[in-house]
């Protein structure tokens, strides 16, 4: 399988006609190879337009919702960013292509322990992993430039919000546990301008300041 081809016609096909522009984005898309986030036995589905189950009862998120999470995210490349839900890695990936800095918290060990090893064949040297709960930042490194939580929420979690910079901004799906839509949050002279966009539908974030419990 051409999977260099399969990412050229999934940016052109699924990313370009439904708005995404920004070309820095476009051409991260094109780059990472989705197919290595994922378990051989799936590969053939690595570009198609949806979710995939990357174990644990996770998933990996649709290509299109990385691509307009990370749009939404104003990416020049000199930012330090938090990315909360490393899952695969794969949106962790689009990041370190297009920031400087990238810490990314994941909840659950294997996870964490299984993309660590990825990041390190691909050559990323800009991506520090921590397992632990996300909902609670990650201080010692704090303040971020950027914020990305790919885990649905009932709202931003207040440490999150104390560690983003003056000028910063955060993404996240937030909204009930089933369907939630972006938000967008600027801080700017001390505060928070809310924007909506995309409705989506994420896992949870589980933790002291998302949902608690794993019902
Ligand atoms: N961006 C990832 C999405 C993974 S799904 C990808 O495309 O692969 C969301 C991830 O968030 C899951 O791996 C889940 O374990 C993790 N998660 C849920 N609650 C969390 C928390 N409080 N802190 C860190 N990670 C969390």
């Amino acid at each position: 399988m051409d999977f260099k081809e399969l990412r050229d016609f999934m940016v052109k096909t699924q990313l370009i006609p439904r708005g995404i522009k920004d070309e820095r984005v476009l051409n991260a898309m094109k780059k990472v190879p989705r197919h290595l986030f994922i378990d051989e036995s799936i590969q053939n589905m690595a570009y198609d337009d949806m979710a995939l189950s990357i174990g644990e009862g996770q998933t990996i998120s649709q290509p299109y919702m990385v691509a307009v999470m990370t749009e939404l995210l104003e990416l020049k490349g000199n930012e330090k960013v938090l990315e909360i839900g490393t899952g695969s890695g794969y949106q962790t990936a689009i990041l370190a292509e297009l920031a400087k800095d990238v810490y990314t918290v994941e909840r659950v060990a294997l996870l964490a322990n299984r993309v660590e090893e990825r990041f390190h064949s691909l050559g990323y040297n800009n991506i520090h992993i921590k397992v632990g709960d996300g909902t609670l930042g990650w201080s010692e490194e704090a303040p971020f430039d950027r914020i990305i939580i790919t885990a649905g929420t009932p709202r931003i979690p207040t440490p999150l919000i104390e560690q983003l910079s003056e000028e910063g901004i955060i993404i996240a799906p937030v909204g009930d546990r089933f369907s939630q839509q972006l938000l967008k949050v600027r801080k700017s002279k001390g505060k928070l301008l809310e924007d909506y966009h995309t409705p989506c539908v994420f896992v949870p974030l589980i933790g002291e300041h998302g949902w608690k419990g794993e019902g």
